[in-house]
């Protein structure tokens, strides 16, 4: 039997490629997004009363692996990408139906131009579908008693600097409120694949309209530049 369904809404999330987002939400509260209602659903009506709820549920399609299949057997990032667990012990993107289930803060609810959501602490990239949204019930579901496997605790955070050129940078392209925290609790997270060591290695993360470069050496993250992202 097959079952179809259509986005009720879509992400306009700073994340614009997968590298560099967060493992799971609630890791960058800085991450600021809207989720936008698409027509029949962007209607006050429907969302009416979910403004009195703190934490909303969202269903989404990971849109962007979705052509990549899936295999019985993944390898978590925080087992070290060596050791393998079954897909369904697992939040790996990569599964025989591609749906994602994120906890996320509902700063506020929109009705002015369209119906929007405003977001906080999402996991999500730019231009991701929404399935649905659903009110969080902390009475049921938060269990303080809950055991978490193989992640049972937040991962170690890496500290942050910034060099004087991403410093200067920042002030040549005055971004967005909050970018620099963004930075940080991102870059924080090591969103290095879990088999990279290389302190020589500059990599790039996509934020807003912005290529952070970065590099890792020491348990230290260190932002080389900010550019903008036509200059990649
Ligand atoms: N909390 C969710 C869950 O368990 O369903 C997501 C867990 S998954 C490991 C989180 C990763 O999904 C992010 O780090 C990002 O790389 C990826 N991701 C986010 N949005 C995506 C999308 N629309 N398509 C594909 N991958 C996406």
């Amino acid at each position: 039997m097959n079952y179809s369904f259509e986005p009720i809404g879509v992400i306009r999330s700073p994340y614009r490629e997968k590298f560099g987002i967060p493992r799971q939400p609630s890791l960058v509260s800085a991450a600021r997004m809207r989720l936008e209602l698409l027509p029949p659903y962007a209607q006050p009506d429907c969302v009416r009363g979910l403004e009195a709820f703190s934490h909303v549920w969202i269903h989404f399609v990971f849109h962007q692996t979705m052509d990549r299949g899936w295999q019985p057997l993944v390898r978590p990032p925080r087992l070290g990408g060596n050791a393998k667990v079954g897909v369904f012990a697992s939040r790996s993107t990569h599964r025989p139906n591609p749906l994602g289930l994120s906890l996320v803060e509902l700063v506020s609810v929109s009705c002015d131009n369209g119906v929007a959501l405003e977001l906080a602490g999402a996991d999500l990239l730019d231009g991701t579908p929404v399935l649905d949204i659903k009110p969080y019930i902390p009475f049921v579901e938060a269990r303080p008693d809950a055991v978490g496997g193989f992640v049972d605790g937040p991962p170690p955070l890496l500290r942050v600097e910034w060099s004087e050129t991403a410093r200067s940078h920042l002030a040549e392209l005055s971004p967005p409120k909050d970018f620099i925290l963004l930075v940080e609790q991102v870059l924080a997270q090591d969103p290095r694949p879990a088999y990279q060591d290389d302190p020589e290695r500059i990599y790039g993360v996509s934020l807003y309209r912005y290529n952070v470069r970065f590099g890792i050496a020491g348990g230290i993250a260190r932002v080389l530049e900010i550019l903008p992202a036509a200059q990649n």
